[in-house]
Parts: C-alpha cells; sequence; structure tokens
C-alpha cells in the first residue's frame, strides 16, 4: 500500500477560468478533458475490460457528453441517471443497470430507453426484471468482503456466493441470460489486491453455476480505483497488474468478459471546488487552534468528509504573509455534524481572514451530486465545466 504524501496539480484552465469569470462561490469547476484522459488512462491501463463509468460520482451533462463521446459506457442506477445519458448523448445500448435496490417502474422505463443489462441481488427484483425487461441479461452482485477501503459498502449490496448461484440458475429458467457476477470492493480502495479474494468468490460463482448447465462469462469488477487526495494513490497500471494476477489465478482456464466501473477515479482530479472563507474563530485565549468557517460544508458538496473518510487537499488562494497554525475546518450551516476536519491536521496561515478564498482540490467526485437542495437556504452546488480551456455550461 501506498501512503505517499500528494499535492495534486489541478488542471490549469480551472484556475483560469476562476481568475477570469470569478464566479459566486462555492462552486465546483470541472475539466472535462481532464475526465476523458483518465477515462482513456483507464482504459489503455485495462485493454480489455468493457468500462462504464458510474454516472453518480458526477452526473453533470457536459461530464456525461464528453464520456460518451469518447466512446464509454455508462453504469446507472435510477430513471433519472437513465434520461440524463441519452439527454447527452449516449444510447440505451450503452448503458448498465447497477443499482439493485429497484421498483419494477425503475425496470420498465429502463427497458423502454433499451437498457438490457441489469444487476441484482434477490429473487423478488429478478422476477421484476423478467416481467418488465424479459430476456434481458443478469448479473447477481456478491456480497464481498474486502480490506477496508476510505468510504466502504459494508454489508448494504450483494448476496452470498450460494445464494447468487440459485439466483443464476433461476434466471435461467424465467428466461433472462444470466451473465456473470458483479461486486465492488469499496469506494478510494487504496490496496489493488484488494480485488483477489473477491475474483476468488466470483470464479466459485462461475464454477457452481456451471456444474448447474448455467455457464457465466462476464466478471463486473465495479469500481473503487483510489484518487491522489493528500496521500498518493496507486496508478491504473498497479491496480491492472494486481488485478490481471487474480484473474489468472482464480480463473486458470478460461477468464471471464471483464467491466469495470469506475467513478471517481474518473472524476476527481478534474475539479476543484473554490470557496470562501466566512468566519475565523478562537474559542479560547488558550486554544492553539482556530476554527476556519467555509461556505462549503458537510451539505453543499463536501458530504464525503463525514468520518473524515475522505481528506482533500485545500490551497489558499490569497497569498497571506506569515507563520501558518492549526485549523478546524467547519462548514457554513447550523449543524453540528457540519464539521469538516477536527481530528484530520490542517495548517492555514495566522493571518487568515473572512473573505480569504480556497480550493478544495481533487474534488470532481461525490460532491455536487451528494449536494442538497436547500438545507439552511443555502443552494446546491453549482458545477461550471470547461472543455478545451473554454467554458461550456453551467449546472
Ligand atoms: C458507486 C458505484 C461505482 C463507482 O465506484 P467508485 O468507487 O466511485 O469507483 C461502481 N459501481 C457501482 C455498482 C456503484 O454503486
Amino acid at each position: 500500500m501506498n501512503h505517499r504524501d500528494h499535492t495534486p496539480t489541478p488542471p490549469p484552465a480551472l484556475r483560469r477560468f476562476l481568475d477570469e469569470y470569478d464566479p459566486p462561490t462555492p462552486c465546483l469547476v470541472v475539466d472535462t478533458d481532464t475526465v476523458v484522459a483518465r477515462y482513456r488512462a483507464l482504459s489503455a491501463a485495462f485493454p480489455q475490460a468493457r468500462i462504464q463509468y458510474a454516472v453518480k460520482a458526477n452526473p453533470s451533462r457536459e461530464v456525461v457528453r464528453a464520456l460518451a463521446e469518447a466512446g464509454a459506457r455508462f453504469d446507472v442506477a435510477s430513471p433519472a441517471e437513465i434520461d440524463l445519458c441519452l439527454d447527452a448523448g449516449s444510447d440505451g445500448s450503452r448503458l448498465s443497470y447497477g443499482n439493485t435496490v429497484k421498483k419494477p417502474a425503475a425496470i420498465a422505463h429502463a427497458h423502454s430507453a433499451g437498457i438490457t443489462e441489469y444487476a441484482c441481488e434477490a429473487s423478488g427484483d429478478l422476477h421484476a426484471i423478467a416481467a418488465h425487461a424479459p430476456g434481458a441479461q443478469v448479473s447477481v452482485r456478491l456480497l464481498v468482503d474486502p480490506p477496508d477501503s476510505a468510504t466502504p459498502f459494508g454489508r448494504k449490496f450483494g448476496c452470498s456466493p450460494a445464494i447468487a448461484t440459485d439466483l443464476l440458475v433461476e434466471a435461467a429458467g424465467l428466461g433472462l441470460d444470466p451473465v456473470g457476477v458483479s461486486l465492488h470492493v469499496g469506494s478510494q480502495q487504496q490496496d489493488p489486491d484488494a480485488w483477489d479474494g473477491a475474483i476468488a468468490t466470483a470464479a466459485s460463482v462461475f464454477t457452481a453455476a456451471a456444474e448447474r448447465d448455467v455457464p457465466l462469462r462476464r466478471l463486473n469488477i465495479g469500481g473503487g480505483f483510489a484518487t491522489s487526495y493528500r496521500q498518493a494513490a496507486p496508478d491504473p497500471a498497479e491496480y491492472a497488474t494486481a488485478i490481471a494476477g487474480a484473474l489468472r489465478t482464480r480463473f486458470p482456464a478460461d477468464e471471464p468478459e471483464l467491466v469495470l466501473e469506475p467513478g471517481r477515479a474518473v472524476v476527481a482530479d478534474a475539479g476543484l471546488i473554490r470557496a470562501e472563507v466566512v468566519l475565523v474563530s478562537r474559542k479560547a485565549p488558550g486554544d492553539d487552534h482556530r476554527w476556519v468557517y467555509l461556505d462549503v460544508g458537510r451539505y453543499n458538496g463536501l458530504a464525503e468528509t463525514e468520518n473524515e473518510a475522505i481528506t482533500y487537499p485545500v490551497e489558499l488562494v490569497d497569498d497571506r504573509d506569515g507563520p501558518d497554525g492549526p485549523v478546524v475546518l467547519a462548514g457554513p450551516t447550523c449543524d453540528g455534524d457540519d464539521v469538516l476536519y477536527q481530528r484530520t491536521p490542517y495548517r492555514l496561515p495566522e493571518s487568515l481572514r473572512a473573505g480569504d478564498r480556497i480550493d478544495i482540490l481533487a474534488a470532481g467526485a461525490y460532491t455536487a451530486s451528494y449536494s442538497s437542495v436547500a438545507f439552511n437556504g443555502i443552494p446546491p452546488l453549482r458545477t461550471y465545466c470547461i472543455r478545451e480551456g473554454r467554458p461550456t455550461g453551467a449546472d
């Protein structure tokens, strides 16, 4: 595992845009050329794999449009994400419905949009798929037990190998096309070997299903590829080497078709949040740290600071002289949980003042999409997209 300290260099187009247009803060700016570059880097590291961008990581229309033009497929989780992808120029045949928790009406919507592949983990959903998307390809989500990631899925998704095998056999009986299994080893997974045990479990399902005359052919290893925040993450090649090794070992006779569903690794370091200091407060004379309240917090973009799971690099935009000192970083709302970092050490200049601007780096993933509608009357985080150095629109 790799825990080298790291300071990301944001795409230069982001700060050029901010300097020129000076939009109200807080806002997220995303360079879609960098998004496409990250998608291509993953494709190059996994040349055999089908890559489906997990739309929830950043559902900005311009992000989806740029990826669709670059040939990406999409992992969608709701009717609204389907409509967004179609609107942004993709096609139902390039979408896969990865959410195992869905209403029959959502399946019917997906089917009418031309989606032919669905993930599933329970018999009730399997029957709904058979009824509303007859003949569809079905993969069963496995509950896996990987090493901890920064934001693990816990036990929320998937089922045991025994139930997965039963479901795949049942799918064949319902006239569906049981293609294989899917899994996810947790988001911001820093350990490239985390997939090995999960791939071994998947292989056991392939064997068990084949013994019951249901041959499988596709393995969806999910997302989870990490981004370099304040620590360097493994690069795509390191993940590819570890995963190729696991596939060779666990599927010695015949490797399955490989599917990847990256979200974070495609969009995170393409984005930057510009924020402003609202208040600096020293709570008692002897306190060595100050509380620094920003205009962005847990409810308008920085949801992943919950439990301080994701530690964004922050940079002061305005020059401030003198020494720096420790700070607690907090958001602007009247909610006691709207504190970003009080255990993770952050330092800012002692001369910091209200009105100073702060950049939150590598903030393109799981920020705008997690922003609340109007908690305390604060609007959702605005996204501006930049393409070939020029703004393409806001949403
Ligand atoms: C969220 C999600 C992803 C993307 O995960 P990242 O950690 O952002 O790469 C992929 N697949 C499924 C099913 C997901 O729910």
